[in-house]
């Protein structure tokens, strides 16, 4: 047999897969939008029953055997079939490897732990959830094992999320953001001049919110003749086909902020959706390469061009046309002042630029210390409110605001945290490359001329699907591998002319 003939096999069940696997996703999307309470029984049937179907597809022998006549480990991962045999094979491999036990057990440990931390959660009760936490940890502990690693555990779990990421790499540059930072955050709560945040409390009209945000996403770029915007609790972005991206934000007639930078940063997300190239869809060279990169894409439009001066020189007049009562007396100033807020608080969800980055340094060292088991679980209220007074300042008034506000521990999603910071710091770095390359970036933005910008994301970034790895595509675009500096300089600048700290 020829190895076209086997690449096209292995194609072909990739397609198939991605068929069921969109099937789910519009489950899901559907779950979290539209669906009554009452069918919750019924979906998560369907859910796992297609959940199923899929596991079986991955895994199945004839894939693994035509995989092995393409000879993977001699292809470049580069071209796009060379990327497909490539990923296939890692993906291939890695479900093989768990076994059949550790994959239900997982399941049923992350579903019963999550229920257990929403209860925890509500009665502010960190001791309910502490057993299934130790039984997830060791379940992923011994994912890890069985992936394999060559330094730590952790960076078996954190390759899952982000290929090619090492502790080795990551610790470092997140070490070199917390000394910056922490100073910064210091200064900026103590500066005399504070950003004046009630502006942004004021009367906005959720149906005229709504309008606004459709409206900016589709100048940024956001095609809405293949997507949508909707509402939902928890804003999301989900493709579901190559012509059907949906992204979701949460409105609050008395929150500004919320709504808006959460539809501009899911679009963000969304435009590297409608960036990868379609005809490739639910192949490797069709898909996102990890989910820092798909963060970088999200915070760059959201803070990076959103939050920037330039962004609203094009944007406040609209904004005071649109909401007259909130902001017929504020100017510019004030008003990119406001959205540029910086204060330390508890919940990472509503962090600042600025103090965001420290929650996740937080989450990495806490993390890492329970995989290799130098932080005992039972341990980790204490460890974590000492973190927040180290590295914030503040102190957490119970675990509701602490240990338990994230969902990601109780859902197996453990070396997933990182990928949030190494967004920002793609972001930045590639941020940098682009205005190299377009000269005059900040006088685009604030024509509202997005397309260059947009066409060099996708020219670099986006076409590429996951023929590169997150660290190859920054050294390619940047010429430099992966660095703190250029994060540190973008938020010194923005922030310290604010606070008025030069
Ligand atoms: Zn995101």
């Amino acid at each position: 047999m020829s190895d076209t003939s086997a690449y096209a096999r292995v194609r072909e069940r990739l397609q198939q897969t991605a068929l069921l696997e969109s099937a789910l996703a519009v489950l899901e999307w559907d779950e979290r939008t539209m669906m009554p309470p009452e069918a919750g029984g019924y979906r998560a049937e369907q859910i796992r029953h297609l959940a199923g179907l899929i596991h079986e597809r991955r895994t199945a022998k004839e894939l693994g055997e035509w995989l092995e006549e393409l000879e993977p480990e001699s292809v470049g991962r580069h071209s796009p079939e060379g990327c497909d045999i490539y990923w296939a094979w890692r993906d291939y491999q890695r479900h093989c490897r768990l076994p059949q036990r550790l994959v239900e057990e997982l399941a049923e440990a992350t579903v019963l732990g999550q229920q257990a931390w929403a209860e925890a959660r509500k009665r502010n009760d960190f001791a309910a959830f502490l057993p299934h936490l130790e039984k997830i940890l060791r379940l992923k502990r011994e994912q890890a094992e069985a992936w394999g690693y060559d330094e730590e555990p952790y960076d078996a779990l954190l390759d899952e999320y982000e290929p090619g990421a090492r502790c080795r790499d990551v610790a470092p540059l997140l070490a070199e953001l917390q000394s910056e930072l922490t100073p910064l955050v210091e200064a900026i709560t103590s500066a005399p001049r504070q950003a004046p945040f009630e502006i942004l409390q004021r009367c906005y009209p959720v149906a005229v919110q709504r309008e606004f945000a459709r409206e900016t996403t589709r100048r940024i770029g956001f095609d809405y003749s293949r997507g949508r915007l909707d509402e939902t609790d928890h804003p999301f972005c989900t493709s579901l086909g190559p012509d059907d991206c949906r992204i979701l934000t949460r409105y609050d007639e008395r929150y500004f902020s919320g709504g808006f930078f959460g539809a501009l940063h899911e679009a963000g997300h969304g435009l590297y959706d409608q960036g990868l190239p379609k005809e490739r869809f639910g192949l490797p060279s069709g898909t996102y390469v990890s989910l820092g990169i798909h963060e970088s894409q999200s915070r760059l439009w959201e803070n990076s061009v959103g939050r920037s001066l330039a962004f609203w020189k094009w944007r406040f007049e609209a904004a005071q046309e649109a909401f007259p009562e909130a902001l017929r007396d504020v100017s510019l100033a004030d008003f990119h002042f406001a959205v540029n807020h910086v204060r330390p608080s508890w919940i990472r969800v509503e962090a600042d630029e600025v103090t965001y980055n420290l929650h996740i340094v937080i989450r990495f060292e806490l993390e890492r210390a329970l995989v290799q088991g130098e932080l005992a679980p039972a341990d980790l209220p204490g460890a974590w409110n000492e973190a927040y007074e180290r590295l914030l300042g503040i102190r957490p008034e119970d675990d509701r605001v602490g240990v338990l506000q994230d969902i990601h521990w109780s859902a197996g999603l453990i070396g997933y945290f990182p990928t949030y910071t190494l967004g920002n710091l793609y972001a930045a770095q590639f941020l940098e490359a682009a205005s190299t390359a377009l000269g005059n970036l900040e006088e685009l933005v604030a024509r509202g001329e997005f397309e260059p910008l947009l066409e060099w994301l996708r020219r670099n970034i986006h076409v590429y699907g996951r023929r590169y790895l997150p660290g190859e595509l920054v050294q390619r675009i940047s010429g430099r591998p992966l660095e703190s500096r250029p994060l540190i300089t973008y938020l010194r600048r923005r922030f310290e002319p604010l606070y008025g700290l030069e």
